[in-house]
């Protein structure tokens, strides 16, 4: 039938036996598709009076009020823009869901993709005086969707920013290798025990919930950056230790690199 959703899975019984077992999982897909179709709908219907609330809330600001009240709307403020972080990461990760693989993929001129990325964390961690460095392969470049992309390496920046404490070290990396391209993390902050690594990645997942909530995170970056390496037949690696600090590495097939070279003559020709 064409509606009909089948998972089959082969069970071996001895040297020569096998089962073929199909099971219906249709009702399963439709309410998957229910529960995304959701999400994206009322994150869509959410963005409209957030944008209204917070243009209110500028216009009182600008106005000569007592302090307790501005006060009251400087926190207003603060925790509209955090529901829009969440709004837009909804979005996003609801997009990212809606398919397996990227169709649009580009060159993508990552060498100048993560100076601007190491910029912004530079400027974000400017009160906490991290030394945040980038060393990068500049021979190759990468296949990709570029906005998807952008999200997954400036996730993983600024979590490394936030989650370590003053005078941290920060380092970023592009390099290739036989088994294809890899971007990688490493910061010497909190880290995180390994009884979370498993479930880190999944929504809203937290190690610590005060903690996290303190930092301005949404408790959506980390899967929204393992569904968009899903999408480019990547994969994450996440090696941490507490107290010692933490390496999330991207793992992109051979396949998904490109030489800079190429990528220099398609943009003269
Ligand atoms: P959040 O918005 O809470 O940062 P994420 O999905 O990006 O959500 O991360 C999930 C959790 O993983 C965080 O709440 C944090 O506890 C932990 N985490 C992520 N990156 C790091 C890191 N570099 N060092 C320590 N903990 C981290």
């Amino acid at each position: 039938l064409n509606d009909t959703t089948l998972q089959f899975q082969i069970k071996e019984f001895g040297a020569s036996d096998r089962l073929l077992v199909a099971r219906d999982i249709t009702r399963l897909v439709r309410l998957e598709h229910t529960r995304q179709d959701f999400v994206a709908n009322a994150s869509h219907e959410l963005r409209t009076p957030l944008t209204v609330i917070r243009g209110y809330l500028e216009t009182f600001l600008d106005q000569d009020l007592p302090k307790p009240m501005q006060r009251a709307l400087t926190q207003m403020q603060a925790q509209s823009s955090r529901m829009e972080g969440l709004v837009s990461d909804l979005l996003l990760l609801s997009r990212l869901e809606s398919s397996q693989h990227i169709n649009d993929e580009v060159p993508i001129n990552i060498h100048q993709m993560l100076i601007t990325i190491h910029h912004d964390a530079e400027v974000i961690s400017l009160d906490k005086q991290h030394q945040i460095t980038l060393d990068v392969d500049s021979e190759f470049d990468l296949l990709g969707q570029p906005q998807e992309l952008h999200s997954v390496f400036s996730n993983l920046v600024f979590n490394a920013v936030r989650y370590t404490p003053e005078n941290g070290l920060i380092s970023i990396k592009w390099f290739v290798d036989e088994q294809g391209g890899h971007f990688s993390v490493t910061d010497n902050g909190i880290g995180i025990d390994s009884i979370h690594l498993p479930r880190l990645t999944e929504r809203f997942y937290r190690v610590d919930e005060g903690r996290s909530t303190a930092t301005g995170g949404t408790g959506l970056g980390l899967a929204i950056v393992k569904h968009a390496l899903y999408r480019h037949g990547a994969q994450l690696t996440i090696e941490s230790q507490l107290g010692k600090g933490s390496t999330f590495i991207c793992h992109f097939p051979p396949d998904m690199l490109y030489s800079t070279q190429s990528r220099i003559a398609q943009q003269k020709s």
